[in-house]
């Protein structure tokens, strides 16, 4: 590395997109500085799901969730009115952990391989070396913006994009109740679902998206009696935390010598539960590109790596908005299960798009025409 920079690559925000691209880095040998305005171990609102594949790429990194302080789940359970559907996952399970121990895991990774974490500060600004920071300036050769979803690194490098005029929030906690479904479980309403995550033993984590005017989780819940009527008497054990609006865009993800990555590169909607494998898959390309000194390699393959999540989020969220349509899906996908597993394949990566089956859409219609 040339010595008129302070560290070869900067990444500005320790969440687990940042931290998993310092892992990814140091992996490839590159020297790393990572920043955060905050204190570790971070929480924020999140239905803490990891997909299956979000896993096995932690696992690649070296990256060890504490097996007391997790939850395998199998599949995805959705709920309208009395009609249930459920999918499974093709063998393997993804795993519900709280962030707070999701980035202790991180944090504990980063550690060991050498990372130069810097915790409580904040960026205020690019600059041409590098960034400036509440204490003083910090010069790399690359810059990673990993400062989520409000990125300001994103607004800095001129690649925000207009603010979306249709707004979806989230909200989340936890209650100390015996998970009773080894699924996600997923309860629609009209114009707003509720995630239930099993995160530990004796742990669930309850998320909420809505969208519209901002609100809070105990009127939100009221849209879902029967859930609400479970979790009554539940002790809460966490303290609520929002978020939004979800939807932000990015121009590009790639600028000169700053990438973008995670929530920071744009974000469609927690309605898929994967913005922490989209974040994952990105952060060992980025460490590709990076060693290759070529960022336009991670500009192509994030492409490739948001391609059929960002569909997917966007036909569920099409779907959603039409409440009488989501039903019908609803109801078709209870009667074939088999094809909701399927689409959970091409989900967490394990079956392409192209093998879903040429029976897969007539069926599908068919059911949806049945009602
Ligand atoms: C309600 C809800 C439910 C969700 N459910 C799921 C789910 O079940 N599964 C899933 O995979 N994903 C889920 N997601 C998405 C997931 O939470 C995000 O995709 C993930 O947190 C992105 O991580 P990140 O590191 O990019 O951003 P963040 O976690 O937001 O981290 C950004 C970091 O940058 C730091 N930072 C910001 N600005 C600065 C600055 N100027 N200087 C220094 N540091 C700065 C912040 O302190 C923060 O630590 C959900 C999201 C929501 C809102």
């Amino acid at each position: 590395m040339p010595a008129q920079f302070d560290t070869e690559v900067l990444i500005v925000g320790g969440g687990p997109g940042g931290l998993a691209a310092a892992i990814a880095a140091r992996l490839q040998g590159l020297e790393v500085m990572m920043v955060d305005r905050r204190q570790p171990p971070i929480d924020k609102a999140c239905g803490e799901g990891l997909m299956p594949d979000g896993l096995a790429v932690l696992r690649a990194l070296g990256v060890e969730l504490d097996p007391h302080r997790q939850r395998a789940f199998h599949g995805i359970r959705y709920f309208d009115g009395e009609t249930m559907a459920e999918g499974r996952f093709p063998g393997v399970a993804g795993a519900g952990v709280r962030r707070l121990d999701l980035h202790q895991s991180l944090v504990r990774r980063a550690e060991q391989l050498g990372v130069d974490l810097r915790w409580g500060l904040r960026v205020d600004g690019l600059s041409r070396t590098g960034v400036e920071t509440s204490c003083g300036p910090i010069t790399a050769r690359w810059i990673i913006g990993a400062d989520g979803l409000g990125s300001r690194l994103r607004r800095w490098a001129g690649l925000e994009t207009a603010a979306a005029t249709w707004q979806r929030f989230g909200v989340r906690r936890h209650l100390e109740r015996q998970p009773w479904s080894d699924c996600v479980e997923v309860y629609w309403a009209d114009g707003c679902e509720a995630y239930v995550t099993p995160v530990a033993a004796e742990e669930i984590g309850v998320a909420i998206l809505w969208s519209g005017r901002k609100a809070g989780f105990d009127q939100l819940i009221q849209s879902f009696p029967k859930l609400a009527d479970r979790l009554t008497g539940a002790e809460v054990v966490s303290r609520d935390r929002g978020c939004g609006p979800l939807r932000q865009r990015s121009k590009a993800v790639v600028r000169g010598r700053l990438a973008l990555i995670g929530d920071a590169a744009g974000y469609v909607d927690a309605i898929t539960g994967e913005g922490l494998s989209l974040a994952f898959h990105q952060a060992t390309a980025l460490a590709t590109a990076l060693r290759q000194g070529d960022l336009s390699l991670y500009s192509r393959r994030f492409r490739r790596i948001a391609r059929v999540p960002d569909a997917m989020t966007q036909l569920l969220l099409w779907i959603e908005r039409r409440p009488a349509l989501r039903r019908r899906v609803i109801r078709a996908l209870a009667h074939e299960p088999a094809i909701f597993s399927r689409f959970l394949a091409v989900h967490c990566r394990a079956l392409p798009v192209r093998r879903l089956g040429l029976e897969t859409a007539p069926r599908l219609l068919w059911r949806l025409v049945q009602g």
